[in-house]
């Protein structure tokens, strides 16, 4: 029998540390160097909660690895989008057909430290701190340096970076071999606000903003506030406050972040454009000041792997653009993948990598593509009638032939059907709600019968394995 092979990974963040789990759940010898300082010691960024949205891909993971139950202990159901408009009305559009079909908010930082705990019982050894520079691929070792700038050499084993979307391992792994790296900024950038728990705030304010229990609005939403150009949106954490996190143009004319370059010109905005939210961010100035503005781009790679010597996985091999709340969901996917493979073939990590990367990189660059689509969806088309009507005659497509039509948000966030089949199959469905629409603006006046077999005759019935 091969024996497994040694694993250095570099970066402990979310994908490193469940990838880490796993690979010692199947046997494998595991170390990993994390630049940052130990969380579990140091306190997560500054302890500012930080939070993501957590799908079904993510969770099969997570339940692959045996995490998914004491996740979801400390997450928050977000049942659909709460879109608020100018005039300070508010629906919830549902994600799913009920309650089966939800996403979770769960706080950055305390599931990264519930996967290191998981991945440190399983023998995993972490090395806080530690930060790679450098790697001579030809001598097999890495260059490390500690937080004092003391540097050392280290023989890893394979090789694999989940070093995010700034990737030291792939700067190193280019400067070797060109990977064909394309980086497409988005120029658009990002800033996070909170909204405390309603104990915080004047109580008729939480009241009249739809909060609930300790939350100063509805709770089990994502909440958008769709204003065409540029958006805000707020994830609930589980102690009743909610990270906001304004999406708006970097550069350029007013509003960008170019043109409020400070709290006070910002509060103005806020006011003029988001009067309702402003109120109940009473320490506004301060995060606004404090709070760095995030830049966001895609990723591109033509390869992610130096033949069987290093790998790239999670966003150090695609990172992604934010507005499907699917970046960690895909390196989560990776990272179950990446296991099964390596697990199979232990000896050949050459032939392990290369069929990583054929079977990840085209559901990769689909999630990518439509990252990108869906900001223009959230910003802007949740308020449009035209969007709404596809989305109405969607829904009762899918109650009428749920074998053959998925919204493909549900297709990408309550399946595990491949993101290129939500890509492709969303477009055709896409293009034949168009057809049906084109003659009347409203979906209550299209002929669903002759809608229905217009569906079933021009596409395939959905795969069975939707959820298997
Ligand atoms: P990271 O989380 O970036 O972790 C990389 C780790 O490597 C870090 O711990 C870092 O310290 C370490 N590291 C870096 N350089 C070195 C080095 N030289 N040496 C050693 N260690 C190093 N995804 C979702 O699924 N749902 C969401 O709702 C969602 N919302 C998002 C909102 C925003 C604003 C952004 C920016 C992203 C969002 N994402 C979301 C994407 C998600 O954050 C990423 O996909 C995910 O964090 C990727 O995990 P990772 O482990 O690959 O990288």
């Amino acid at each position: 029998m091969t024996q497994a092979p040694r694993i250095t990974l570099i970066g402990g963040g979310l994908v490193g540390a469940l990838l880490a789990r796993q690979l010692a759940q199947h046997g494998f010898a595991v170390e990993v160097f994390e630049k940052r300082p130990d969380p579990r010691r140091a306190g997560f960024l500054g302890g500012r909660s930080i939070n993501l949205a957590l799908a079904e891909r993510g969770l099969q993971a997570l339940r692959t690895a045996g995490l998914a139950d004491e996740v979801l202990r400390h997450a928050v159901m977000m049942r659909g989008r709460m879109v608020h408009t100018p005039g300070g009305a508010s629906t919830l559009q549902r994600y799913g057909v009920d309650d089966s079909e939800v996403i979770w908010s769960v706080s950055r930082g305390a599931l990264n430290m519930l996967l290191l705990d998981a991945a440190e019982a399983t023998g995993v050894r972490f090395h806080f701190g530690q930060s790679l520079l450098g790697a001579d691929f030809d001598r097999c070792r890495i260059r490390l340096a500690d937080e004092a700038g003391s540097t050392r050499e280290h023989a890893p084993g394979l090789l694999i970076g989940a070093d995010g979307a700034g990737s030291a391992l792939r700067a190193a792994m280019n400067a070797y071999a060109p990977l064909g790296e394309h980086i497409e900024p988005l120029g658009h950038g990002y800033k996070e606000l909170e909204i405390p728990a309603a104990e915080a705030l004047p109580p008729a304010l939480a009241q009249q903003a739809g909060g609930a229990d300790r939350f100063a609005l509805e709770p089990h939403a994502l909440h958008i506030w769709p204003r065409g150009g540029y958006m805000c949106i707020a994830l609930p954490n589980a102690e009743g406050s909610f990270t906001v996190t304004l999406f708006l143009p970097a550069t350029g004319a007013h509003p960008s972040f170019a043109t409020l370059p400070d709290a006070a010109t910002a509060r103005a905005f806020f006011a003029a454009d988001f009067p309702d939210l402003l109120p109940l961010i009473p320490r506004f100035d301060a995060d606004y000041a404090e709070h760095p503005v995030g830049t966001l781009s895609t990723l591109y790679l033509d390869r992610w792997h130096l033949d069987g010597r290093a790998l790239l996985i999670g966003d150090a091999a695609h990172a992604i653009v934010p507005f499907h709340g699917q970046g960690m969901n895909c390196g989560f996917e990776d990272t179950v993948e990446l296991t099964r493979l390596l697990a199979a073939t232990p000896g050949d990590s050459a032939g392990a990598f290369a069929e990583f990367q054929r079977i990840r990189q085209p559901n990769a660059n689909a999630i990518a593509a439509m990252a990108l689509e869906n900001y223009v969806e959230m910003r802007d088309s949740v308020a449009d009638p035209h969007y709404l009507a596809k989305r109405a005659l969607g829904a009762k497509l899918a109650g009428r032939i749920p074998g053959h039509y998925m919204a493909r948000y549900r297709l990408v966030t309550f399946t595990h059907l491949p993101y290129a089949y939500a890509l492709e199959r969303g477009r055709a469905q896409d293009a034949l709600l168009e057809e049906l629409l084109r003659d009347t603006p409203d979906a209550d006046a299209v002929d669903l019968d002759a809608a229905a077999r217009l569906i079933q005759s021009t596409l395939a019935p959905l795969p069975d394995s939707r959820h298997g």
